[in-house]
């Protein structure tokens, strides 16, 4: 008997609904189930006297992908917004990413051979970086790495730079110009209408249900469709059979404030050890409002929990081990896997974008 699906799509995010999109264009027909109350996963934005909060952490689109740019484009337009983030050391500010107007903050140095002198003379000789400190300490020197890195990567991930993989650092530009951008990428900005619009629409013609688990509910679920895409935690599904997987998770405490500019900023991160959080969003600077108000959000990093939103994974060479036993099992599931959890990589939507539509490709030529 033909199914009502082709498809049943565990997870409305952006894998989720990318995958879906391009599916439903090619005549597919796709069902999409999520356990949370709302589409749009991570990326999740909702008004708030009438301002677009990222209820899930500030979201900057970037990339160096111009098919992946283009593509999104059909579902929005792009406010040009460049991030530029402050670092806020025990109050003294820094900008960010590290930059010539970093090293003159932190050592009155001027020009970029004086800089490089700088650093040259704190790089304590490390070559070859084994972990996140040697990575850090031999790109911008002991002084950034204790002042700017070293807090904020410790209550970040909960353990020392000392055992953190060395990549999480290089995702930061280092640079001898006077340049705050905090992204290489030529492609940058945030949607007009919010990213939970551009899921809408991407999730035009697919029948979504919401609030279900389906992890609780397979056996209702799985006969709905020809073939089901899991974007939610690999070891979950397969009921952590070889152990938990390591994430970190986060708190976000929001409030409105009767003023019109907390901050001055979008994103302010709090590099020291004893401010609980890492990061203060001001949301109505993503978009220049001007509102009577204004909402923050706090962001307090917290050791993850099953039950708890596994937001980050820890992809150390243990955890990566242990991943590559669960991929290994996906293989022969017959279920398809995709997105930063079910591919327990530290993605950027660009790259989630990216790997949904590679994912659609090959689904429609097989
Ligand atoms: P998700 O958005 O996590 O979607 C997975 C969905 O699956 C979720 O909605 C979940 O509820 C659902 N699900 C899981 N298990 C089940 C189940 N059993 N049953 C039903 N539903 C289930 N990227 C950038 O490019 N720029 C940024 O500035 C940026 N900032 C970030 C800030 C933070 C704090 C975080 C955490 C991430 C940030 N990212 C950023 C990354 C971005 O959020 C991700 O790349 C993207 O959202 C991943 O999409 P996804 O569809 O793979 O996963
Ligand atoms: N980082 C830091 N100080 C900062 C900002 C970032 O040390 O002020 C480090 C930290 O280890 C963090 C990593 O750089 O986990 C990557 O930062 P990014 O802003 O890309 O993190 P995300 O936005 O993904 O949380």
């Amino acid at each position: 008997m033909m199914k009502q699906y082709d498809y049943l799509i565990v997870g409305a995010g952006l894998f989720g609904a990318v995958f879906a999109h391009q599916m439903t264009t090619l005549g597919k027909r796709c069902c999409v189930v999520d356990r949370r109350p709302h589409i749009a996963g991570n990326v999740y934005t909702e008004a708030i006297e009438g301002i677009d909060v990222h209820c899930y952490g500030a979201h900057i689109f970037h990339t160096s992908d111009r098919e992946v740019w283009d593509f999104l484009g059909q579902f929005c337009s792009w406010i040009p917004f460049i991030n530029s983030p402050i670092a806020n050391y025990h109050g003294e500010l820094y900008n960010l990413p590290f930059n010539m107007n970093t090293f003159y903050q932190m050592w009155g140095v001027t020009t970029p051979e004086a800089a490089m002198a700088k650093i040259e003379t704190q790089r304590n000789g490390i070559s070859q970086p084994s972990n996140l400190e040697e990575q850090a300490i031999s790109l911008v020197g002991t002084d950034i790495y204790e002042k700017l890195i070293r807090g904020y990567t410790e209550k970040q991930w909960g353990r020392s730079c000392r055992d953190l993989p060395a990549f999480i650092i290089r995702r930061l530009p280092v640079r001898f110009r006077f340049d705050n951008n905090y992204f290489n990428d030529p492609y940058q900005g945030i949607p007009t209408e919010g990213y939970t619009r551009i899921c809408e629409k991407l999730l035009e013609g697919t029948d979504v249900i919401l609030n279900t688990d389906y992890l609780l509910c397979r056996r209702e679920l799985n006969p709905l469709a020809d073939r089901v895409l899991y974007t939610g935690c690999i070891d979950e599904f397969f009921g952590y059979c070889y152990g938990a997987l390591e994430y970190r998770s986060l708190r976000f405490e929001t409030e409105v404030l009767d003023l019109p500019n907390y901050q001055g900023v979008a994103a302010m991160n709090f590099t020291d050890t004893q401010t609980p959080y890492t990061r203060i969003i001001e949301h109505k600077h993503f978009t220049f409002g001007t509102q009577e108000k204004t909402v923050i959000t706090r962001e307090y990093p917290s050791p993850w929990k099953k039950g708890m939103e596994p937001y980050y994974p820890v992809a150390d060479e243990k955890n990566l081990a242990l991943y590559r036993r669960y991929a290994a099992l996906s293989e022969s599931s017959g279920v398809l896997f995709g997105g930063r959890l079910a591919e327990y990589k530290y993605y950027d939507m660009d790259k989630v974008v990216r790997s949904a539509m590679n994912l659609a490709r090959k689904e429609a030529a097989e």
